[in-house]
C-alpha cells in the first residue's frame, strides 16, 4: 500500500518536479517555453525563494538595469522577461522597428545577477485561439489610453499573463510609465493576485533626458529638443515649490516650454492626482504628478514627476 504522500501530487509537489541539473547551474537560465519557466521555478520554490519578476520588452538601459538591481536585493530568485508584446502597439506604432538587442540585453541580465530570462516567442504568449483580453475599465481612458487606443488592454493581458506564469512575490516597474503601474496594481487588486507590485524612480541620463529603449531613435538634434521635456517637468515643480497653485498657469508654461523645442509635438503636459490621474486645476493637494508625452521627430515620448506641495 502506497501512503498519501507517494500518491496525492497536492501532499508532494516537489514529486512532480523533474530533477535540476547536476553541477553549477549556468546563469541565467534561459528559457523560452511556458513549462520549462515553470519547472524553474518550481526549483526555486521548493527552496522557499522569494521570487521577484522585472517584465520587459528588452533592448535594455540603465533604468530597466535598476529594476533588476532592486529584484536582486530585494529577492532571491530575480526573472526577468524579455518580450516585444505585439498586443500593446497599434498598427502605426513602432512594432516592427523596436530595438531588438538580444545579446547585449542578455549580457545586462548577467551583469545585474538574473537568475532566469523567459524570452517566449509570439505564438507562445499567443498561441493559435487566443481570444482574452484584460481590461481595466476608466484610467485607461485618459492620457496615454487616449493617444494609444487598446495599448493598455495588450500591457494589462500581457502582464497578467507573465505573473500568472511567473507567480512571482514581488513585480518591479518603473514610474517612469508612471500611468501603466496605476493601472497594473488596480488590476492585481481588482483581480486579487498575490503578489506586491513596487514602483522604482525613473533613471535619467546626466542631463535629465529619462531613459527610454525609444531614444536610440533620437538624432543628435532632436535628442537636444527632447530634453524639453525634463526641463518642462523641473520647471512645472519649481512653480509650484516658489508658491504657484494656479496648476492652469503652470500648464501653459509647460506647454510654452514644450513648443519653444524645435520639433516636438505636444500629445499632453499637465499635472494630475497621482491616484486618479484626474487633471488638477489647484494645488489644493499635497501630492500631484506632472506628465508629459510628446513626439520629437517620429519619436514618441513620456515623461512624469511626482511633485509634493511645499
Ligand atoms: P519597457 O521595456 O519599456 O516595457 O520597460 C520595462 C520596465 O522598465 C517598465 O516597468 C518601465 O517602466 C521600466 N522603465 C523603462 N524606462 C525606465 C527608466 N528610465 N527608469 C526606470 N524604469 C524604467
Amino acid at each position: 500500500m502506497t501512503s498519501p504522500t507517494d500518491s496525492d501530487p497536492l501532499e508532494s509537489p516537489a514529486a512532480e518536479i523533474p530533477p535540476e541539473p547536476r553541477g553549477e547551474p549556468i546563469r541565467p537560465l534561459i528559457a523560452e517555453s511556458v513549462d520549462t519557466m515553470r519547472v524553474t521555478l518550481a526549483h526555486a520554490r521548493r527552496d522557499d525563494a522569494v521570487i521577484g519578476v522585472v517584465p520587459t520588452m528588452g533592448a535594455l538601459h540603465e533604468g530597466h538595469l535598476s529594476l533588476m538591481r532592486q529584484a536582486r536585493d530585494e529577492c532571491d530568485f530575480v526573472v526577468a522577461t524579455i518580450f516585444v508584446n505585439p498586443t500593446q502597439f497599434g498598427p502605426n506604432e513602432d512594432f516592427d522597428r523596436y530595438p531588438r538587442t538580444w545579446d547585449a540585453d542578455l549580457q545586462h541580465c548577467r551583469d545585474a545577477g538574473v537568475d532566469a530570462i523567459f524570452h517566449p516567442p509570439r505564438e507562445v504568449m499567443y498561441p493559435p485561439g487566443f481570444l482574452t483580453t484584460v481590461h481595466v475599465a476608466e484610467l485607461t481612458t485618459l492620457w496615454e489610453g487616449r493617444h494609444r487606443p487598446g495599448h493598455f488592454d495588450g500591457v494589462t493581458t500581457v502582464v497578467l499573463k507573465l505573473l500568472n506564469i511567473v507567480q512571482p512575490d514581488i513585480a518591479f516597474f518603473g514610474r517612469k510609465d508612471y500611468q501603466q503601474q496605476l493601472l497594473i496594481r488596480r488590476m492585481c487588486e481588482d483581480l486579487d493576485l498575490p503578489v506586491e507590485i513596487r514602483t522604482c524612480p525613473t533613471v535619467r541620463e546626466p542631463d535629465g533626458l529619462a531613459m527610454s529603449s525609444r531614444n536610440r531613435y533620437l538624432t543628435p538634434e532632436q535628442r537636444e529638443s527632447a530634453l524639453s521635456l525634463s526641463q518642462a517637468l523641473r520647471r512645472a515643480e519649481e512653480q509650484i515649490h516658489a508658491g504657484q497653485t494656479d496648476l492652469v498657469q503652470v500648464r501653459e508654461a509647460m506647454h510654452a516650454h514644450l513648443q519653444a523645442a524645435s520639433g516636438v509635438r505636444i500629445d499632453y503636459a499637465t499635472i494630475v492626482d497621482p491616484h486618479t490621474m484626474a487633471e488638477l486645476s489647484q494645488s489644493d493637494q499635497p501630492e500631484m504628478v506632472a506628465i508629459i508625452a510628446a513626439t520629437v521627430g517620429e519619436t514618441r515620448l513620456i515623461d512624469n514627476l511626482p511633485i509634493t506641495r511645499p
